[in-house]
């Protein structure tokens, strides 16, 4: 009985999901995310304690964020600074006068019993950016609001010892993004997600990790017939701490709430918190409403003011925004769209790039591709091997700059590139001293190597059989011989050049 009753909502389930995961036809899915960014303040948002991730437990709290009575916050300046950059780089109308307000709940790692936030007049409103979807075309999304708050603290459940608390996160600054229900589906909501964190990192307002949980995402999503202009019930999707787990979680929901539209049933108003083990959303709770909290304005802080001269400073002093500068890099260095996306991921790669193409005594697009090449290959895979570090980069932009002019201009192969390219990045010499050093500049001088052809061609009469006999393929075989004989040091046009060269003299019955 029971398992007739769970075959047939399997099956009736199962019935919405099409083979390729894409949606229902008949409906449309509304989507708007909520994303906590923690700032990379030196101290916490109200009181002097370190702000720093990792720190033994317990170690960075003080009676403000212990919520001792009588302790009394104090705003951290850094903390608007902050929100303020990406106010307007999310093209938002900025409060010049806004209040924080207390939001009241219990939790075992919020020993105040409230969160201080912001309600009614958040700092940012209004705003909106701009992100890059699957096929290049740009989708515009609205931001409701951005305003600042404090984390909790953090328990640990742990089998053995049950459940520890540790307030060190007490008090840290966040930010909270909340998008206009613009977004329509799962891969929309990852390109926005995507776009949030690199902006935060652009702007160095957050470092974007979300495996720390410094950027934390939770999913609004309801659905509803298409054509439909009225909004379905919502639920929220929490617990989303990677862009995988952000996207699946979406695409179960939204079938899970087209199963239950189709079978007559109603979407209820909760929370939800997705399993990533089982790859399915959970119930968690009911959906609380803003009135539960009791919000009323924070008495222990004045409001925030800031000044137009203020706005007009960070806004003077903002960089050049990630998708801006991915088309700019296309225009101007003619790179290919996907070169630019990858060195625009970070800021700093992208610095890195240009810095190289600045360094080149002969600028010109081909090298710009080849210093694209060498930073997608070589640079990121150290870059990678040393768990992401960045800063500093394996070499200085000249060196690599200098190691693509000799590369480009024929003084050295690539094999032996790569070869000085590790050499420069463990010694930190420059590539065209460690090339006169070791001698490695490449060979051209035909004499010695048409004697070095010859030689291979000797040695490999099957290989020169199967040429002639119309295996062409096989020359590269061949260059690679000459190659290896040479140290690496042959110029390979040269070497392919002499080569054919040589099979046609000895192919063509005149010249017998
Ligand atoms: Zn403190």
């Amino acid at each position: 009985m029971l398992w007739q009753t769970l075959r047939g909502l399997f099956s009736k389930f199962a019935w919405h999901l099409s083979p390729d995961g894409t949606m229902h036809p008949d409906y449309e899915a509304v989507i708007g995310l909520e994303v906590h960014a923690q700032l990379k303040t030196r101290t916490k948002a109200f009181c002097g304690c370190s702000a720093e991730f990792g720190a033994p437990p317990n170690t960075h709290t003080c009676p403000v964020c212990l919520g001792h009575p009588g302790a009394l916050p104090v705003l951290n300046r850094q903390v608007v600074e902050f929100t303020l950059r990406i106010g307007l780089a999310t093209h938002c109308q900025i409060r010049l006068r806004s209040l924080f307000a207390r939001k009241n709940y219990f939790y075992p790692d919020l020993p105040k019993g409230y969160q201080i936030s912001q309600y009614e007049e958040p700092i940012c409103s209004d705003g909106w950016i701009d992100i890059e979807l699957d096929d290049g075309t740009v989708k515009r999304v609205g931001i409701a609001r951005i305003h600042m708050e404090e984390d909790a603290g953090k328990s640990i459940h742990d089998v053995d010892v049950d459940t520890l608390v540790d307030l060190n996160r007490c008090g840290v600054p966040l930010i909270e993004i909340v998008s206009k229900p613009d977004l329509r589906s799962p891969r929309e909501a990852y390109h926005y997600m995507r776009q949030i964190r690199q902006l935060v990192r652009y702007l160095g307002i957050c470092d974007g990790n979300l495996e720390e949980g410094s950027l934390r995402c939770d999913a609004n999503v309801s659905v509803r017939r298409r054509g439909e202009t009225r909004l379905g019930t919502k639920t929220e999707v929490k617990n989303l701490n990677s862009f995988r787990n952000l996207e699946r979680a979406l695409e179960y929901e939204i079938q899970r709430q087209i199963a239950i539209l189709e079978a007559g049933g109603q979407v209820q108003h909760e929370t939800r918190l997705w399993d990533a083990v089982r790859q399915e959303t959970r119930p968690m709770r009911t959906k609380e409403f803003a009135h539960d909290y009791r919000y009323f304005p924070e008495p222990d802080l004045v409001p925030v003011v800031v000044t137009e001269e203020w706005i007009e400073r960070v806004r003077a002093e903002l960089p050049e925004l990630p998708l801006q500068r991915k088309q700019r890099l296309v225009q101007q260095y003619g790179l290919p769209a996907y070169d630019a996306g990858v060195l625009c991921e970070e800021r700093e790669i992208a610095d890195y790039f240009e810095a190289c193409c600045a360094a080149l005594q002969n600028p010109a697009p081909e090298r710009y591709k080849l210093v694209s090449n060498w930073i997608m290959t070589e640079v990121l895979r150290i870059v990678g091997e040393r768990g992401g570090m960045l800063q500093p980069m394996p070499l200085p932009p000249e060196h690599l700059a200098e190691l693509i002019e000799l590369y480009a201009e024929d003084v050295i192969s690539s094999r032996i590139a790569k070869e000085v390219f590790a050499e420069a990045v463990a010694t930190g010499k420059s590539p065209r001293a460690l090339v006169a050093e070791r001698g490695l500049v490449q060979v051209s001088d035909t004499a010695w190597l048409r004697q070095l052809v010859e030689q291979v061609l000797v040695e490999h009469p099957d290989a020169v059989a199967r040429y002639r006999s119309g295996r062409t393929n096989v020359l590269g075989f061949l260059v690679g011989q000459v190659l290896q004989r040479s140290g690496g040091r042959a110029n390979p046009k040269l070497v392919t050049q002499l080569l054919q060269e040589q099979l046609q003299v000895q192919e063509s019955p005149t010249a017998q």
